[in-house]
């Protein structure tokens, strides 16, 4: 269907697409979502007005993990830094401290960023408000808008398209088509209970109208849905088709002084990653042996000279563009004092302090292998 057949066909039916999923999110919504509640534990009332605040900062986690996960992150979040005015007040450091383990770190600078930003003044009633804080697209500030204030803002996460993508039969990828989506969810949003029905959307999406086996069987709008009525709905939303991701493979150095301090540098602020800190290392070059690669990357980002020792660990980690395995070698730093020429700072650290610093999942891995490694009493390996 068309987008413009979709809009047309969605708008007749919006009606009652709104009556029923909104039945259907009373009986099985989840209603106890702790940014989602007054003060006194309770479901907000139609039209009561919540604490942007916490919304926000889910609403931030949310947009690459899932509310269990989420959940743990958010209330340690929320008990480190429970208003605008605390976050805006914390170090960088302890920012990143409580986003460890999320990902995409990036997130939670900018979420900092967007709290000095809004530092005294009041939260936004319009999109333009928020869409000017950094890291907020239009999805998450229809989300804030609509929990928060129940105003009429619609939403576009993932879960949502791939609803409308079935629910219209839409034969391009949402991305492709984004307007018309776009348009979508305003037009089955019920500008009278914009908070319920958003939420119900986005559960109907996580629970029942799920990626690999929708249970159309128990789904309000089954009646309506083009694709099931085609008895096709796996196959939305299309996709282009994809591209294997690239393979990297990443020399990584644990270098240890005679102290036994370990290495450690922190990110630039650009980036995935930025601002996290991690073991030193970098892209192996064709053709190169990966003890090599590992010199090579430690004199160029910090000038230090050492002699590569055994394998430590070997990992693979996929990010959402690219795989990556990391082959991480114990080192013996040899000369030259450490220089940040390709990071912030760098930092000779006891290993036994490593949890006191941000690291990516991966260098978790890295930390946990080098600390069993290590035997009581002895302070550097072999190297
Ligand atoms: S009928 Fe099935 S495919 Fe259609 S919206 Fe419901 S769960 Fe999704």
């Amino acid at each position: 269907m068309d987008s413009a057949n979709a809009a047309g066909r969605l708008g007749e039916l919006a009606p009652e697409l709104r009556a029923a999923l909104l039945a259907w999110g009373q009986a099985h919504g989840r209603h106890q979502i702790p940014w989602k509640l007054t003060p006194t534990g309770a479901p907000a009332s139609p039209g009561e007005q919540l604490d942007p605040y916490p919304i926000w900062v889910a609403e931030v986690m949310l947009q690459q993990t899932q509310v269990q996960v989420v959940l743990p992150y958010w209330r340690r979040w929320m008990a480190a830094f429970p208003s605008v005015e605390a976050l805006a007040a914390a170090g960088e450091h302890d920012v990143l401290m409580l986003w460890q383990g999320l990902g995409y770190y990036s997130r939670a600078r900018r979420l900092h960023q967007g709290a000095r930003q809004l530092l005294g003044q009041p939260f936004p009633r319009d999109l333009e408000g928020w869409l000017v804080l950094p890291g907020i697209g239009r999805s998450t500030a229809g989300s804030i808008l609509s929990s928060a204030f129940d105003l009429p803002f619609a939403i576009l996460d993932g879960n949502v398209k791939r609803v409308l993508a079935r629910l219209t039969r839409s034969p391009r990828p949402p991305a492709r088509v984004l307007a018309g989506f776009w348009q979508l969810s305003e037009l089955v949003l019920d500008p009278r209970r914009p908070r319920e029905f958003n939420q119900a959307l986005m559960d109907l999406g996580s629970s029942l109208c799920t990626p690999r086996h929708p249970s159309c069987g128990t789904c309000p709008w089954q009646g309506s849905c083009a694709a099931y009525a085609a008895g096709d709905p796996a196959h939305y939303p299309v996709k282009d088709a994809s591209k294997p991701l690239p393979f990297q493979v990443i020399g990584v150095g644990v270098v240890l002084n005679a102290a036994g301090q370990v290495l450690i540098d922190q990110r630039l602020n650009e980036g995935l990653l930025g601002g996290m800190w991690e073991f030193p290392g970098g892209k192996q070059e064709s053709g190169e042996a990966i003890e090599a690669t590992i010199r090579r990357e430690l004199v160029e980002e910090l000038a230090i000279e050492v002699a590569v020792g055994e394998e430590l660990i070997s990992l693979e980690h996929a990010y959402s563009h690219k795989r990556l395995r990391f082959v991480v070698h114990l080192c013996r730093w040899l000369s030259g004092e450490p220089q940040p020429l390709a990071s912030q700072q760098v930092r000779w650290v006891d290993p036994q302090d490593l949890g006191a610093y941000p690291f990516p999942a991966a260098n978790a891995k890295i930390i946990a292998a080098l600390l069993e490694r290590l035997q009581p009493g002895e302070r550097v390996p072999s190297a």
